[in-house]
């Protein structure tokens, strides 16, 4: 608790010379483990949100969340792709498994992703997100990217459901490409679409990464949308490399390299490094593995100037939040890592995401270049994520803050020595410069110093308004 008049604290930390700043709330964790949020919270994350994707059934995800001791506080949207595979493929929601085994199922019949739900599926799949809602989620995952027979007579249900209970959605746009029909433009003009028609508030996953070379094109309209009072946001998170798993179907599309702008050697599998040369050898290891996490190097920030452009775009967008997107930390097999060794072992892989969105955002965009005000950086990590939150979790009016009777979710960082450590050869390594992380005012981090004994996180969950 933050305030005046509080009881002698049990330990004073000196933090002269060095940044306090509100912890940074992550809108986009998919990795929701002990590993990955002790990774997190190097990188200065205090609470770490499952949004995109979400979780169903959402009681049982909360319950496994708490038996799990969390470090970080966490929370989960509605997840209509779930509903969706239930609904359409009859895949089993028993809450057993974990949000990234759902998203991995069901790949041997992929009507849940290409095809048209009827009027009575739609009314099934929202009926299974309402139960979610009622189960306390914070929002609804739509990843619409993964299921784009997803069409708008089922948005605009889903988002007429999100409207009804004041929660946003969070949605990954249904076409990633630079060319019509079914573009990235087509998208974010229906989701602007939808806002409107639906009262729903519509926020953007990683404008960066679905946007390709349309980034400008699309922040100016998400921008004009913004100035007409439609309740849109967004987030981006700062590389030109994306990652996800190897079903997923726009790989598949036979036009992919003509609508990204990429070709097959930019999708590079976690585990080997392998990359691939043709649409074939593609499809090959997607037959063998459709749960493989790959990287997707959209754009290529190191050696194209314009594509270094539009990454700072999408991560500069004024009142835009940063959000990782972290994925999961496999074994060298491919599989989850569940376990909680520390550190975690050299042969650990994710995407630098998970271990240096946020750190990185601080080396490179403030302290070295200089193009985003410190306190503008603060902002996008913590208040603003906050107050794209409030709406529906009123605890998020006492995050992202430093004022009296806030909670004490609290990073103290040396903004000289603030640095992302992992890269795509050695993901692994955690961020240093964070020299004390404080969730719900328990050390996590104390001098530089990972405390592996606590596990102060909670759960933050809808409530009725
Ligand atoms: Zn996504």
């Amino acid at each position: 608790m933050i305030g005046q008049n509080l009881p002698a604290g049990v330990r004073e930390i000196d933090a002269a010379g060095l940044v306090v700043a509100p912890g940074f709330i992550d809108l986009h964790a998919h990795g929701q483990s002990i590993p990955a949020d002790r990774m997190q919270a190097f990188d200065g994350v205090t609470t770490a949100l499952e949004l995109e994707l979400g979780a169903l059934p959402v009681g049982a995800w909360y319950e496994e969340q708490s038996k799990s001791g969390r470090i970080l506080n966490y929370g989960t949207a509605a997840a209509w792709m779930f509903a969706r595979k239930a609904v359409m493929i009859g895949l089993e929601l028993d809450g057993k498994s974990t949000p990234m085994e759902l998203m991995g199922a069901g790949v041997d019949d992929m009507r849940w992703s290409s095809d048209t739900a009827a009027d009575e599926q739609v009314d099934q799949i929202v009926a299974l997100v309402r139960e979610g809602l009622d189960q306390g989620a914070i929002g609804i995952g739509i990843p619409n990217g993964y299921a784009p027979g997803g069409g708008v007579k089922e948005m605009t249900a889903i988002c007429e459901l999100a409207a009804q209970y004041g929660t946003p959605t969070f949605t990954h746009i249904p076409y990633a490409s630079n060319i019509d029909p079914m573009s990235s433009i087509e998208s974010y003009v229906r989701l602007i679409g939808l806002a409107g028609a639906t009262c729903a508030h519509m926020h953007i996953c990683h404008l960066n990464s679905t946007s390709l070379q349309e980034v400008e094109h699309a922040a100016d309209l998400i921008r004009k949308a913004q100035e007409q009072g439609l309740p849109i946001t967004t987030e981006a998170y700062p590389y030109g490399t994306g990652s996800t798993v190897i079903s997923a179907s726009f790989f598949m599309d036979p036009d992919f390299p003509e609508r990204t702008g990429t070709d097959y050697r930019s999708i590079q599998v976690v585990s080997t490094g392998k990359r691939f040369d043709s649409r074939e050898e593609l499809a090959a290891a997607r037959a063998k593995d459709p749960k493989a996490l790959i990287l997707w190097h959209f754009l290529d920030t190191e050696q194209n100037p314009r594509d270094r452009e539009l990454l700072d775009i999408s991560v500069m967008y004024p009142g835009g939040a940063i959000a990782s997107d972290a994925v999961p930390w496999s074994n060298p097999d491919g599989s989850i890592y569940a376990g909680d060794e520390w550190p975690l072992g050299s042969d650990k892989t994710s995407h630098p995401r998970s271990s240096g969105t946020y750190t990185r955002f601080l080396r490179e965009w403030v302290r070295e270049r200089n193009a985003v005000p410190l306190m503008e950086a603060i902002a996008k990590c913590s208040l603003i994520p906050a107050q794209i939150m409030e709406g529906c979790a009123p605890q998020f009016r006492r995050k992202g803050r430093l004022q009296e009777g806030c909670d004490a979710d609290i990073v103290v960082f040396d903004l000289e020595a603030v640095s992302d450590r992992a890269s795509f050869e050695q993901m692994y390594l955690p961020a240093e410069g964070m020299v004390h992380v404080l969730v719900n005012g328990r050390s996590v981090i104390s001098n530089g110093q990972l405390d592996t004994s606590v596990a102060p996180g909670r759960p933050i969950m809808r409530e009725e308004r």
